[in-house]
C-alpha cells in the first residue's frame, strides 16, 4: 500500500527520433503503392501511342516494334518486381528509365531523327521519369545521361557543329539535374513529414502512459488514504466531542444567565480552539497527501520528511504501536521532492502498522533511525513484527504483490517505493532483523556530494 504524486515519464521510454530510425520506417505508401499496375498501364499508354506514330510519320514496322519492345520490357518489370524489396525497386526503376530512354532514343531515329517531331521532346524525358518515379533520383540522371547522349548522337551524326551537339546535350543534362534535384528535395520533404508525424505519435504515446502512470499512482495513494480512514475518524472524532460538549455547556451557561468565572470561560475556549485546530492539521495533512500536482526535486531535510509522514502515520499506529523517530539534525539533506519522499514513509510505516496489527504482540514498535554512512544518507524503518516469509522475500517489489486481502492491499506500494526512491538517485531494500521483525534500508546520495566523504 503507498501513496505517491504524478510521476515523470521514465527515461528508458524517451525514444530518440533519428532521421535513420525514420529511414528504417516501413516503405511509404508511394513506395509499396501499386506500382505493378502503374506499368501495366503505361505500357498500354506507350503501345496506344502508336497512333501519334502514325499521324507523324504513316504507319511503320519499326516504330511499332519499338514500341512493343518497350511496352514488353515494362510488362516483364511489372511481374518481376518485388514491391517489398528496396533493392528489387530500385533496379527496376534503373531498367524502365533505361529502357523508356533508349526506346525514345530509337523512335526519334526512325522518325526522323533530328527532323522528327519527336525530337524536341528529348527533354522531357528526363521530366516525365522523374513525375513517375518521384522518390528516386537515379532514375532521373540514367534518363538525363542517355537523352542527353541519344540526342547529341543523333545531331553529330548528322554533322551538326560542335557546339550545337554539346547545346542540345547539355540542355538535356540540364534538365534532368532540375528533376532530380525536385526529386531529392521531394524525399527530403517527405521524409521531414514522416519524421513529424513519428514524433506526435511518440509524444502522444508518452502523454498518454504518463496519464495513466499517474492515474495508477494516484489511485494507489488513494487506497492508502482509504486504509487510513478508519484511524482519521477516530482521530477526528475525539475533538469533534469536546467541542460538541464544549459549546453544549457553553449554550447552557449563557442561555441561563449564569456567572461563569471568565478563567472558565477562556479555558473552555481554548480547549475548543485547540480541538477545531486538531481537525483542521488533520485535514490538511491528508490534502497534502492527495495532491496530484508533480514538483522539482531541491534538497530536503530528512528530519522534515520522516515528521511530515510520521504525522499523519501516528493516526494509523496510535493504538497499534510505539513510532520511534530517531533522526540527528545534522544529517545532510537528499535531493529529493519532499512530499513524495515522504509518501514512500507513510507507505512503509502503514505497511508496519498492517503488519503488526496483524501480529497482535504487546511491545510493538516501529522505529526510524536516520544515518550517514560515507557519501549516502540512510535511513532505517524497522518493526518488531514478523517480518517477512522467506517466500515473500524474492517478491517483496514486484508490481501488484500483496498477502493481505483484495480490499486492503493492491501490491503497489513498495514497488511504487522503490522506483521514487531510484529516480532520486537511491535504493530500497528489504530484509529480515534478526531478532525478528522486518527493515526497509532508504539510501541516498547526500545532495551535492562530490564523491567525498565530508
Ligand atoms: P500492499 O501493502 O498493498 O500489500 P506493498 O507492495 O506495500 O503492497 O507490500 C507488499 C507485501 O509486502 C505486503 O502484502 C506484505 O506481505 C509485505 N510487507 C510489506 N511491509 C511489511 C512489513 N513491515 N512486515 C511484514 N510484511 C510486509
Amino acid at each position: 500500500m503507498g501513496v505517491f504524486p504524478a510521476v515523470e515519464v521514465p527515461s528508458m521510454l524517451r525514444l530518440p527520433v533519428s532521421r535513420s530510425s525514420v529511414r528504417a520506417l516501413p516503405t511509404p505508401p508511394e513506395r509499396s503503392g501499386p506500382r505493378r499496375k502503374m506499368l501495366l498501364l503505361f505500357a498500354a499508354g506507350v503501345l496506344s501511342q502508336y497512333s501519334l506514330d502514325v499521324l507523324a510519320v504513316g504507319h511503320s514496322g519499326w516504330t511499332l516494334a519499338i514500341r512493343l519492345t518497350w511496352a514488353l520490357g515494362m510488362v516483364a518489370s511489372a511481374l518481376l518486381l518485388d514491391e517489398r524489396s528496396e533493392s528489387s525497386v530500385r533496379l527496376h526503376t534503373a531498367f524502365q528509365s533505361a529502357i523508356a530512354s533508349l526506346s525514345f532514343t530509337a523512335l526519334v531515329l526512325v522518325t526522323g531523327a533530328t527532323g522528327s517531331t519527336y525530337f524536341h521532346f528529348f527533354p522531357c524525358i528526363p521530366l516525365i521519369v522523374c513525375l513517375l518515379y518521384p522518390l528516386d533520383w537515379t532514375a532521373a540522371s540514367v534518363s538525363g545521361v542517355l537523352c542527353g547522349v541519344g540526342s547529341a548522337g543523333l545531331l553529330w551524326v548528322e554533322g551538326r557543329p560542335l557546339f550545337a551537339v554539346l547545346q542540345w546535350a547539355g540542355v538535356v543534362v540540364t534538365v534532368a539535374l532540375i528533376g532530380a534535384y525536385g526529386v531529392q528535395q521531394f524525399r527530403k520533404a517527405q521524409l521531414a513529414e514522416n519524421e513529424g508525424r513519428l514524433e506526435r505519435a511518440r509524444r502522444e504515446a508518452l502523454e498518454t502512459l504518463a496519464i495513466s502512470e499517474s492515474r495508477r499512482v494516484h489511485s494507489e495513494k488513494l487506497a492508502t488514504i482509504g486504509q487510513l480512514a478508519a484511524s482519521v475518524m477516530h482521530e477526528i472524532n475525539n475533538p469533534v466531542a469536546f467541542i460538541g460538549a464544549n459549546l453544549d455547556y457553553l449554550e447552557r451557561e449563557v442561555l441561563s444567565g449564569s456567572q461563569v468565572p471568565r478563567e472558565e470561560l477562556a479555558e473552555v475556549f481554548q480547549e475548543t480552539r485547540a480541538g477545531v485546530e486538531r481537525v483542521r492539521q488533520i485535514i490538511a495533512d491528508l490534502r497534502g497527501f492527495s495532491r496530484m500536482d508533480a514538483e522539482e526535486p531541491t534538497e530536503c531535510a530528512l528530519a522534515d520528511v520522516v515528521s511530515d509522514a510520521a504525522r499523519i502515520a501516528r493516526l494509523r499506529l496510535k493504538h497499534v504501536a510505539r513510532l520511534e523517530v530517531d533522526i540527528p539534525e545534522d544529517l545532510p539533506p537528499v535531493h529529493a521532492v519532499r512530499r513524495r519522499l515522504a509518501q514512500v514513509l507513510l507507505n512503509l510505516l502503514v505497511n508496519a502498522g498492517d503488519s503488526l496489527e496483524a501480529g497482535g504482540r504487546d511491545g510493538s514498535e516501529v522505529r526510524i533511525t536516520g544515518t550517514r554512512e560515507g557519501t549516502r544518507v540512510v535511513l532505517r524503518v524497522e518493526d518488531n513484527g514478523p517480518g517477512f516469509p522467506p517466500h515473500v522475500l524474492p517478491h517483496l517489489f514486484e508490481t501488484f504483490f500483496t498477502t493481505k486481502d483484495p480490499e486492503k492491499g493492491t501490491g503497489l506500494g513498495l514497488a511504487l517505493s522503490r522506483e521514487t526512491v531510484e529516480q532520486f538517485g537511491g535504493s530500497l531494500v528489504a530484509e529480515n532483523r534478526e531478532e525478528g521483525g522486518a527493515r526497509l534500508i532508504l539510501e541516498f546520495p547526500v545532495a551535492g556530494d562530490t564523491g567525498q566523504e565530508g
